[in-house]
């Protein structure tokens, strides 16, 4: 399409209810950056938008994250001019255009395209907050990671083994296994059946000492059994549906776990904390610790037939959608 488009929704449901709708995108005012967008990412918490899992007001546009080229700036503007390359998290990215404050774009560094950036500026920040922020990572450290080819766990693998831990990856298939070895996952268990007792297999009985566990309701407890006394549970997304509610005393019974729900948006709040998050990520890409491995690239206009990718949970790294 030629004329500037968008996806709205206009009710929450299945993925039909995404639509392709025209749009003057708005002008940038004071301290604000209009952006032609190179891509936007496809992250899991979009389809709770749109089944009405997470509210939203409507009508809606979703996408969280983007990247593009700056193509006109406001008023007090002068750390960006026209054709440079940006990327940001914000909200309504699903469209060719983009209009946001220029203390939240991220100028890109050459050896980072905005294609790749868009592809993992939002699950990059997720990795380097659970790694860094959320409980510092340490060598030597067990980690327990589900889904580990996914978007998130993709960045998060790698990353957490080049910090000297030992990962222990679940994954659903033999196929997603050999790729999470290639990640640098030490063992990878198969299926989601008896996670907890393989674990004990492999730690000697001693368990891990961080579960990372975006799955949420089929994997909550056998993370809680996997780990070691004082362990963490960081449990930070539900892709196989919301978490039970867990009592106090389930702590307890496992020998005083932690147990944690991060949010990435909590971590980046201030500018100063999401360019120090950015930095690092970018770092990590250049150095090659890390890889924007986009595993599924659909057209914006197609953003239905991503969202049935993500959920059908036969993607691999990152989907971004190309306007
Ligand atoms: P993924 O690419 O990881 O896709 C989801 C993966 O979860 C699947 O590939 C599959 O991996 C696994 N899975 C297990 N059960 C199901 C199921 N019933 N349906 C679908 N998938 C299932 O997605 P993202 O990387 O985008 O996001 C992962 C999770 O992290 C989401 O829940 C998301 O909301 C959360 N998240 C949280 C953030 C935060 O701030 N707390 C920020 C970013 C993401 P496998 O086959 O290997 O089991």
């Amino acid at each position: 399409m030629t004329h500037p488009y968008r996806i709205q929704m206009h009710e929450t449901g299945g993925p039909e209810v995404l639509k392709v709708e025209q749009f003057e995108p708005r002008k940038p005012g004071e301290g604000e950056v209009l952006v032609r967008q190179s891509a936007s990412g496809l992250n899991f918490i979009d389809t709770y938008h749109r089944t009405g899992l997470y509210p939203v007001r409507m009508p809606f546009t979703p996408g969280q994250e983007g990247a593009g080229i700056v193509q006109e700036v406001g008023e007090g503007v002068t750390s960006l001019k026209p054709g440079d390359a940006v990327a940001y998290l914000g909200a309504g990215t699903y469209a060719s255009h983009f209009t946001g404050p220029v203390e939240r774009m991220l100028a890109l560094p050459a050896e980072v395209p905005p294609q790749e950036a868009a592809a993992v500026l939002l699950k990059g920040l997720t990795a380097w907050c659970l790694l860094f922020e959320v409980r510092a990572i340490q060598a030597g450290d067990t980690a327990l990671v589900w889904a580990p080819v996914g978007g998130v766990g993709s960045l998060l693998v790698p990353w957490a083994a080049s910090l000297g831990a030992r990962v222990i990856a679940v994954t659903s298939t033999e196929e997603k296994a050999e790729k999470a070895r290639a990640l640098g996952a030490s063992d990878v268990i198969v299926g989601y059946e008896g996670v907890s007792r393989k674990v004990r297999d492999l730690t000697d009985g001693r368990g891990v000492d961080v579960a990372y566990d975006s799955v949420g309701k089929i994997s909550a407890e056998e993370s809680l059994s996997s780990l070691r006394t004082a362990g963490w549970f960081v449990t930070y997304g539900n892709a196989s549906g919301p978490v039970d509610p867990i009592p106090p005393g389930r702590l307890a019974q496992g020998g005083s776990l932690v147990m944690t729900r991060p949010v990435l948006f909590s971590f980046i709040q201030t500018p100063e904390s999401l360019v120090r998050g950015a930095s690092l990520l970018f770092s990590a890409l250049k150095l090659g610790t890390i890889k924007a491995d986009i595993g599924q690239r659909f057209p914006l206009t197609d953003a239905a037939k991503a969202h049935e990718a993500i959920e059908s949970g036969k993607t691999t790294g990152a989907t971004v959608l190309i306007p």
